[in-house]
């Protein structure tokens, strides 16, 4: 058995035009940067298909600039406006 023989390296991914991708900023700074954070949800024993308490990291950006996570990172797993970031932050006044 040829052992060597190995499968074609995946090609990268169909090229997109990013240029006329909307870029994604901060629904209340108006950034673009973001970092990545994680918000750990925990599966309780009664829910957990193996009947054992889980612990679910997930990963979801958070802005660079005021630590808002984006609703489309939260609504998906249900705790939408939950996170807030420095409360002391208003762009309205900037
Ligand atoms: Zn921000």
């Amino acid at each position: 058995m040829n052992m060597k023989a190995r499968k074609p390296i995946p090609q990268a991914q169909p090229k997109v035009d990013l240029s006329t991708a909307e870029t994604m900023k901060c629904e209340q700074c108006g950034s673009t940067l973001w970092k990545n954070a994680f918000i750990i949800k925990r599966i309780s024993a009664i829910v957990s298909p193996n009947g054992q308490e889980a612990i679910v990291p997930i990963q979801v950006y958070s802005c660079d600039g005021c630590s808002k996570v984006p609703s489309i990172f939260l609504k998906d797993i249900g705790m939408e406006e939950e996170i807030e970031g420095d409360p002391l932050f208003r762009p309205d006044l900037g």
